[in-house]
């Protein structure tokens, strides 16, 4: 019988810890505030702030969202994003994406200061996850970690295979399961015969953004399988949004994130995580 990693009672757990941290900054006159600014918007970005601004207020961070207009030139952008970042008040700050098509995404994740970065996805925080001091860790990947270690896992020699390789999510995922000693395969669209990867896969995450991508029949008998994907798609008339995995009844997997309520409530719980982080390094650094 497969089991449901429960994503939201993690993210529970998770927040009742960051809770305590924000507090005790705030007894020390260094309260963190979280900073989201968005260009334009988006419905998918919309649900993602709701969702942010509660988990921040669950966790007495403050939240303040900033809108910028869609027609916004990258110029512009990055001279707003670098005076918010200079605000002693914000501590962290967070770009919402999908961006208008005329930004870049790497380019503005490159102006970021790497200090106040809580997605962890500027080049230097993606670059200390080779080293073994991690700076913010890109809270996605780190939540599909958390979603496999709450089932009691032991990494190491587990055969790993995660299915996409964006900068942000895929890659960094690959880098925490080889940091815990799991032998990582990484599938993209370019992979040959996709099939076989997640046919050997002990532990399998996908990250591809392609609903039914992967099916119960395609999973190892016992699998832990983690759901990073989120698309809307139309079923019986109606806007549902699923993952990347359509497990269906041949499910094989020991384990399963759900989505929604899957990897979706931890990546917020540890993107707040990371904002009581990088405040608390900002007092340490004086
Ligand atoms: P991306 O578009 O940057 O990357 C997609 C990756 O999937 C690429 O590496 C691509 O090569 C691979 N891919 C695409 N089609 C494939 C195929 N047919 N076979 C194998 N690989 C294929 O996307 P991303 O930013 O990495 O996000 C991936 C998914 O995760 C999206 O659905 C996104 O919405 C979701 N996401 C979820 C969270 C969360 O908190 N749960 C956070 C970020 C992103």
């Amino acid at each position: 019988m497969t089991r449901i990693i429960d994503g939201k009672a993690l993210a529970l757990r998770i927040e009742a810890e960051v809770a305590r941290e924000a507090a005790a900054l705030d007894s020390m006159g260094a309260a963190p505030v979280l900073a989201s600014v968005q260009a334009g918007r988006t419905p998918a970005a919309e649900i993602y702030m709701r969702h942010q601004a509660r988990a921040a207020e669950r966790t007495g961070i403050a939240y303040r969202r900033i809108e910028l207009p869609a027609e916004i030139s990258e110029r512009q952008l990055l001279r707003e994003l670098e005076r918010i970042a200079q605000d002693p008040q914000v501590t962290g700050l967070l770009l919402q994406t999908p961006l208008p098509p005329h930004l870049s995404a790497r380019a503005v994740r490159r102006a970021l200061d790497p200090l106040k970065d809580v997605e962890g996805v500027h080049p230097a925080n993606l670059g200390w996850l080779l080293s073994d001091r991690p700076g913010l860790v890109p809270c996605t990947a780190a939540a599909a970690l958390e979603c496999i270690l709450s089932t009691g896992v032991d990494l190491r020699g587990k055969e790993a295979v995660v299915v996409g390789h964006s900068e942000t999510v895929g890659k960094p995922i690959a880098l925490l399961l080889m940091e815990r000693l799991a032998t990582v395969s990484v599938c993209h669209h370019a992979t040959v015969n996709l099939q076989e990867h997640v046919r050997r896969a002990e532990i399998l995450v996908v990250a591809a953004g392609q609903p039914g991508l992967v099916r119960g029949a395609d999973l190892r008998e016992g699998a832990i399988v983690v759901d990073v994907g989120i698309n809307e798609i139309e079923r019986d008339g109606k806007r549902v949004v699923v993952g990347d995995v359509d497990a269906g009844t041949e499910n094989r997997a020991a384990w399963i994130t759900p989505v929604p309520g899957g990897v979706g409530p931890v990546t917020v719980a540890l993107l707040l995580r990371n904002t009581v982080r990088a405040a608390a390094r900002q007092v340490q650094a004086g």
